[in-house]
């Protein structure tokens, strides 16, 4: 166990910034430090928007995004192509997507993916409410889903539910690794697996 370095305060400063994604103990206690070196042109304003975004983040009821507003700022937007769905696993492949701006589309986020192994069936998704979103104007559904398994199993289980209403369903350029993977492709790969989608 290391020592000590600083009081109970900076320790769980550092301890929680640990549990960021992509930080160790040894980054987050850099990046400790930077924070309390720039304490008033960081630190502080850092903590303002932290407390800001829990107070005032909510789920979009319509397509499951996190915004300030229900409905998202994605779905109020009229400029974006009703007919045209793209379904997610993730916030952060809607991020991703909407990074590259290669769609003026909406979305649809699943929080997730179908997994027999790790107990994840329909319910535990945002399935439910699919059909009626696709019958509701949709003339085509993107699946930007992963292209594992388990990714593939919720890509047909899609289509079977979709298949009564006979709407065009797409997915994005084979081979391409999506999911949680979207976020690390660059944005040139991620347009042309957007364009090159295929019919499912
Ligand atoms: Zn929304």
């Amino acid at each position: 166990m290391a020592e000590r370095v600083a009081g109970p305060e900076i320790e769980r400063l550092i301890q929680l910034l640990a549990r960021l994604p992509g930080l160790g103990p040894r980054s987050a206690r850099r990046a400790a430090l930077h924070l309390i070196r720039k304490r008033d042109e960081l630190l502080s304003p850092l903590a303002d928007a932290m407390r800001l975004a829990h107070d005032r983040i909510m789920v979009c009821a319509s397509c499951g995004n996190i915004d300030t507003c229900d409905p998202c700022a994605v779905c109020a937007d009229p400029r974006r192509d009703p007919a045209i769905l793209v379904v997610v696993e993730t916030v952060a492949d809607l991020w991703a997507l909407e990074r590259v701006g290669a769609l003026r589309a909406r979305y649809h986020v699943l929080g997730g993916v179908l997994s027999p192994l790790d107990g994840v069936g329909p319910d535990d998704l945002n399935l439910g409410a699919l059909p009626d979103r696709v019958a509701d104007g949709v003339r085509e559904v993107i699946l930007a889903v992963n292209a594992t398994v388990d990714g593939q199993t919720t890509a047909h289980y899609i289509t079977d539910i979709l298949a009564p209403l006979a709407v065009k369903v797409t997915r994005l350029a084979h081979g391409v690794p999506v999911g949680g993977e979207l976020d690390y492709l660059d944005e040139g790969t991620l347009s042309a697996a957007i364009r090159q989608r295929t019919a499912f």
